[in-house]
């Protein structure tokens, strides 16, 4: 596992690389991976004005784009003519390389576009056409849709629709049909709810699974393109669809912890079709398509799992000329969303397959694998027996101290798929419809005696680009980065969610308000957040309110400012990340729409008393409870609130401004000067200078949002120092003071509190939960010792702003607030005792930043990449310029290095892109 690791790390390095450097011959500049809407040859667009971008590629320092052209064309061949029918840009003097809106002709739905660009660089010099790209677009209009909602709106069968542990066998759905004349090219459009796979004479469509992604579904639907060209044949055809419930049905009822319930599964698909000669043809779901719910999935249920009974397999069932007399007519259902949108984020795949390391054998017919690795998807089983032998698999994230599954922490989800063998040689079985969150299998009525070759662990999580990798010289923080990639990546689930294994999985607002800044080095989570933000936006009921987690399957409209703002800090993520500012016009209403919400409905004097949840999961002193009640380590809810909401009607004022909103964005620093004004009012002591209880997430609040009036500032932050001494330099925060925590220090200069907090080993630590086997991260900081009702091994919010001070503040990337998307990139490491080497690369939307430094005999060794069309400010450890050198020549004769100033020990210059190394020697080292 370790090896696949490092080997794809290899590889990624490799083709950062490449893609940084360009082969050798690149004179001038090239443009390379040119991207449609943040996706490479994306099928099924439905922006109207798709958002176009490339990266540059050169061998040579500083340099930049000049100007552009961009060809679309209706053709492959019109563009190979350089002819570019649809939108011919000519020659565009701009700098622009990402979020170029289309503006060509009027787009058609289902239109293939095909395009290219060429650039100069800052010489003039043109560069030749960039390898040819395209995309093609959705359905974009209610009247393209031909297709019709069908489905078998009732329970049949062993179904128990009703029951706490709701029960249904999946739904098969087929159709023949006849192609008489060649075809240019077909496309289907599918949504199938929850869940679907789609098949074509009997093979699969697309590598997706647990498609489509999740949406508040009476608001909106996601249907998926699939390029099915080369699937049909001259003849007879068949498709077949399977529908499993997904979080449509809900997985439970009657209880005070339901889910809330959107119908039976039910399907719309639509095949269009260009023929050769011209004509058009289109195929559609409706009246006269056959089910059954008789198939082999005879259950699933995305908390309880799956059950396949091989027995009952329908051979040929998605091929032409199958017997479907059996089969009932399909009913016309109710459509079930106000719109149906093309998934435009990346689908979720089968990212990677691992092999256990261990096998038990705890009691007889027991057989416990060890996957050495908390995962989230499920297994593929290798079974051979006689027809009707039962196998069963649980699922469980720990061991109890016998050996056996510990199921506790996963409170009412039974995580148990059953297969049901038909008698064949070799039965290999998947779920298809469900998954789990795992580091241990219980696999039982297993005929015969199993071998670490008997089941294989499918990664599974939304397929998101790598954008960078993180490694130092202290391996307790590599171990914790490890453990957090896994975490994070194992809770995409096109939304974030809260965790994959208990029966919650909910996309819970407040984890992600900081984290997802962090998560942004590491995967282009892009169109990812887009998606979760429209989800939001979808869900904020007509009074203005957010859901707590969305989308809301628990209907949790809490008014809770800490977790229902993280909408606005998430747009604010976007726009710094990746020069969002679509986003943040699109949904602009929609934040106006909650602040003002939440003043009509909660402000008084300027306060904003909401707050549901506090500090989430302080650590408590004693091992056993989940929350602390001493007071003295609570901030009150009241603080908590009003400290955010001032953030978010700052952050509300920059987006005015942004937007060229003047009125609103004088009405917002208004606002948040008024509620400044009264924070200091209410809640700073005038006498001690201490806020509220002096806790330290009440100073990480003040410090972090710019509310500590400026004469205070030494003093609040020596207070903050206090707190964290007093705990003896452990973690004594909560979700919410952790968000800033790390930054906070490093910005007033004690980057070594930060760095010792995160390299404890004992309680509360990260390090903690490595001693204790962790290979995620959880979401208690006693985990192994708590009440098991909230005590998941695969949570990430208490990351908070780890992964962000990693790379911004350890590795020194970060982007420019005010040149952002990495357009502009300050790089500023930050040195800590202890600390002899960090090495970290980010690929931003302009290409690849690398940052590797170590420190040797007093001399800080640095290599830099800045990306070409960027810059950088680095600052250079160091007692003065004369001391550092760059590719060994002194600073000033260096080519693409400017000299801006020293300051607080730093050489700071200004490079342009391009590759660097400064030594500095004789730094001033800590
Ligand atoms: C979830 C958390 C969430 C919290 C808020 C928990 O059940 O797992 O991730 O933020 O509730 O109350």
């Amino acid at each position: 596992m370790q090896k696949i690791i490092k080997i794809g790390f290899s590889i990624m390095m490799l083709i950062a690389i490449y893609n940084l450097q360009g082969c050798h011959r690149i004179k001038g500049l090239q443009p390379v991976e040119l991207k449609c809407e943040d996706r490479i040859n994306p099928l099924g667009i439905d922006a109207a004005e798709p958002r176009l971008s490339w990266i540059l590629v050169s061998n040579e320092r500083g340099q930049s784009q000049s100007a552009f052209q961009i060809l679309v064309a209706s053709s492959e061949e019109n563009l190979k003519r350089d002819f570019g029918d649809l939108w011919d840009t000519k020659k565009v003097a701009s700098d622009q390389t990402i979020n170029i809106r289309y503006r060509g002709k009027k787009l058609a739905s289902g239109q293939f576009c095909f395009w290219k660009v060429r650039v100069w660089d800052k010489n003039g010099v043109k560069s030749p056409w960039s390898e040819p790209a395209k995309w093609s677009m959705g359905l974009l209009h209610k009247s393209d849709w031909k297709a019709k909602w069908i489905g078998l709106d009732k329970a049949v069968g062993t179904d128990s629709p009703d029951s706490e542990h709701t029960r249904l066998s999946a739904r098969y759905l087929r159709k023949e049909f006849k192609i008489h004349k060649k075809i240019k090219w077909a496309t289907a459009y599918i949504c199938g709810l929850g869940l679907y796979e789609l098949y074509l004479n009997g093979t699969k469509v697309g590598d997706q699974v647990l498609s489509p992604g999740l949406t508040e579904y009476p608001k909106r639907s996601l249907y998926v393109t699939n390029d099915i060209t080369d699937k049909i044949k001259m003849g007879d055809n068949a498709i077949g669809v399977i529908l499993g419930n997904g979080r449509y049905f809900a997985p439970r009822k009657n209880i005070p912890t339901f889910t809330v319930n959107f119908g039976y599964p039910k399907l719309l698909l639509q095949i269009n079709i260009e023929y050769k000669d011209g004509s058009f043809d289109t195929l559609v779901s409706d009246e006269s398509w056959k089910i059954t719910a008789d198939g082999p999935i005879t259950q699933n249920n995305v908390y309880d799992g799956e059950t396949y009974d091989a027995r009952k397999e329908m051979p040929g069932w998605n091929r032409s000329g199958f017997d479907d007399s059996k089969w009932v007519d399909v009913e016309l259902v109710k459509k079930p969303s106000e719109k149906i949108s093309a998934q435009m984020n990346e689908p979720i795949r089968v990212i990677q397959s691992i092999k256990p390391v261990a096998l038990t054998n705890p009691k007889p017919g027991v057989y416990i694998f060890d996957m050495g690795q908390n995962m989230v998807g499920w297994t593929k089983l290798h079974v051979k027996g006689e027809r009707g032998t039962v196998v069963k698999q649980r699922f469980s994230e720990v061991l109890r101290d016998d050996g056996s599954l510990y199921l506790d922490n996963l409170r009412s989800a039974r995580v148990t798929d059953t297969y049901i063998l038909k008698g064949d040689s070799v039965e290999v079985f998947e779920p298809r419809f469900v998954y789990h969150g795992f580091r241990y299998v219980e696999l039982t009525g297993f005929p015969g005696k199993p071998n670490l070759s008997t089941i294989e662990g499918e990664v599974v999580h939304d397929d998101l680009e790598k954008a960078g990798d993180f490694v130092c010289s202290d391996s307790l923080l590599n171990a914790i980065y490890r453990n957090a990639v896994w975490g994070i990546q194992g809770n995409y689930r096109s939304i974030p969610t809260d965790c994959p294994q208990r029966d919650e999985r909910m996309g819970w607002l407040g984890d992600r308000a900081a984290g997802s800044q962090g998560e942004s080095y590491i995967f282009d989570i892009s169109k990812l957040y887009e998606k979760w933000l429209t989800d939001i936006f979808d869900s904020q009921k007509d009074s203005g309110s957010i859901p707590d987690v969305c989308p809301p399957y628990w209907p949790l409209y809490r008014d809770n400012v800490s977790w229902d703002g993280t909408p606005i800090l998430l747009a604010n993520m976007l726009y710094l990340q990746y020069a969002d500012l679509g986003v943040i016009a699109k949904h602009y209403n929609g934040m106006k729409k909650w602040v003002d919400y939440m003043i009509n409905s909660y402000m008084r004097d300027y306060l904003m008393p909401r707050d549901s949840y506090g500090d989430w999961c302080v650590p408590p002193i004693s091992r056993k409870v989940i929350h602390t009640k001493d007071p003295k380590r609570l901030t009150p809810g009241d603080y908590i609130g009003t400290g955010y909401f001032y953030h978010i009607t700052r952050l509300m004022a920059k987006f005015a401004g942004l937007l060229n909103k003047k009125d609103d964005e004088s009405y917002f620093n208004n606002l948040s000067e008024k509620i400044k004004d009264s924070f200091n009012r209410h809640f700073l002591n005038m006498k001690t200078i201490k806020y509220v209880n002096n806790t330290a997430t009440a100073n990480v609040i003040a410090l972090a949002f710019g509310l500590v009036p400026h004469q205070y500032l030494r003093q609040i932050f020596k207070n903050l120092v206090e707190d964290i001494k007093a705990e003896n330099y452990h973690v004594c925060t909560g979700v919410i003071g952790l968000q800033n925590i790390n930054r906070i220090l490093t910005k007033f200069g004690r980057a070594d509190l930060a760095y010792k907090i995160n390299t404890q080993r004992d309680y509360p630590s990260y390090g903690y939960m490595i001693e204790k086997g962790a290979t995620t991260i959880w979401e208690l900081w006693n985990g192994d010792t708590a009440d098991p009702a909230m005590n998941s091994r695969n949570h990430v919010m208490l990351l908070g702003d780890l992964i962000t001070w990693f790379y911004e503040d350890l590795a020194g990337i970060k982007s420019d607030e005010n040149n952002p998307g990495f357009k502009h990139i300050i790089m500023k490491p930050t040195l800590v005792n202890g600390l002899k080497f960090v090495k970290a690369w980010h690929k931003s939307l302009y290409g690849m930043i690398k940052s590797e430094w170590k420190i040797r005999n007093n001399q800080f060794d640095w290599e830099i990449t800045v990306p070409c069309n960027t810059y950088a400010t680095v600052y250079v450890p160091a007692v003065s310029e004369v001391n550092v050198t760059e590719s060994g020549k002194p600073v000033n004769e260096a080519k693409g290095v400017t000299l801006i100033e020293m300051k607080d020990g730093s050489a700071v210059f200004k490079i342009s892109s391009g590759n660097y190394h400064f030594i500095s020697q004789n730094f001033n080292q800590l």
